[in-house]
């Protein structure tokens, strides 16, 4: 048997005993995640890791490229995730993860290596406004510079894609919701995290605040509605 599948038989042997008073509660009163974090499939990018998450801490979609489609009326396992989440779940921060070595991004940059694999070539259109910021915007860069830049400004690219749901729209217009921006580097486990207000990518490090793509801030174009109403 393939090593992998048989560690099941050891989560179920001496992992899970240890923890069957959380997944006891979980299961009786339901799930209450803190984050939904939208992140790639690659399998050396683990959210659960990363932010050191216990069962039910962590609502988590992954997909090639962490991509977020725009709203439209398709419907799709990421949309329906999203609004879920948010709806139902209540989760007030949503994080789009990118990371380095991507092969998404590499195959953003080399159109050409798509041919063979239609679905990939048309998942990864929802990334055609990275690869042209970064052909038009970085020329000079090429290789692993070129992908580290397609996966920062393609975090960017998803989190513009993200306000277009109707259910992110309406929690950002009441305050009640938080986006992130973050980069993950395996090669030293740094994570960077989009900083609004100058549109950079900064490293997350204890003691400093935590860079944040758009804070939980009540965004009424009309003015305060509520406000108005109470005065
Ligand atoms: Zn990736």
């Amino acid at each position: 048997m393939n090593e992998l599948i048989g560690r099941v038989f050891d989560f179920q042997k001496n992992v899970f005993p240890q923890r069957s008073a959380l997944y006891q509660n979980l299961a009786a009163n339901g799930q209450s995640p803190k984050a939904l974090i939208i992140s790639c499939s690659d399998s050396r990018v683990v959210p659960e890791e990363i932010l050191q998450a216990a069962p039910g801490d962590l609502f988590v979609c992954r997909n090639a490229g962490n991509i977020v489609p725009p709203f439209s009326n398709a419907n799709g396992g990421v949309t329906s995730t999203v609004e879920f989440a948010v709806m139902v779940l209540g989760v007030r921060d949503i994080i789009i993860c990118g990371h380095s070595d991507c092969g998404a991004m590499k195959a953003l940059m080399k159109p050409g290596s798509l041919e063979t694999m239609p679905n990939v070539a048309a998942w990864l259109r929802h990334s055609d406004a990275a690869f042209s910021v970064v052909r038009d915007g970085y020329p000079e860069l090429s290789g692993p510079e070129q992908a580290r830049a397609a996966a920062l400004e393609n975090v960017v690219v998803q989190l513009a894609h993200l306000r277009t749901h109707p259910s992110v729209a309406s929690g950002i217009a009441r305050g009640e919701i938080a986006l992130h921006g973050w980069f993950f580097d395996i090669h030293n486990g740094v994570v960077l995290a989009l900083d609004g207000a100058s549109g950079r990518f900064e490293e997350i490090s204890e003691g400093n605040p935590m860079p944040v793509a758009l804070a939980a801030q009540k965004r009424f174009a009309a003015g305060e509605p509520l406000l108005e109403a109470a005065e």
